[in-house]
């Protein structure tokens, strides 16, 4: 799977977003807090487009997900992901932070200069995050 971007691994959390046009909630996702890519889990991409195609044929113009996705066990789902977001904007940050610093050390420790500069500017990023005004 591949969840780096930016230096790391993405976070998992349940989100809405807008799948072949179609405005789709409650799935799970994977985002990156640099750069806000978001993408759906792998593990349930093609349930989500089928879904979505489904909604689409039947005109629906929003999509939700909870109960549909044949999934019991979120945190299963989640277990690859160095850190889930349950709505603690400042924990993820802080775990995402730490994540970070330790994954510095090690690209220093391996010389990976450009792996270095990605999760440098990754900690800047996240330093900078104004965590009184994100939702
Ligand atoms: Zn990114």
């Amino acid at each position: 799977m591949s969840n780096f971007c930016c230096g790391a691994s993405k976070v998992g959390r349940i989100s809405s977003v807008v799948n072949e046009d179609l405005l789709v909630h409650q799935v799970p996702v994977l985002y990156c807090p640099v750069c806000k890519d978001v993408e759906v889990h792998p593990d349930i991409k093609a349930r989500v487009d089928m879904l979505t195609k489904h909604a689409k044929a039947n005109g629906f113009s929003e999509l939700f997900c909870q109960g549909k996705l044949d999934i019991h066990h979120y945190d299963e789902l989640f277990e690859n992901c160095s850190t889930v977001d349950r709505g603690n904007q400042q924990g993820v940050v802080q775990s995402q932070i730490d994540i970070a610093l330790g994954l510095l050390t090690f690209a220093q420790s391996i010389n990976d200069e450009i792996w270095e500069k990605e999760l440098k500017d990754r900690l800047s990023a996240l330093s900078k995050k104004d965590l009184t005004n994100s939702k």
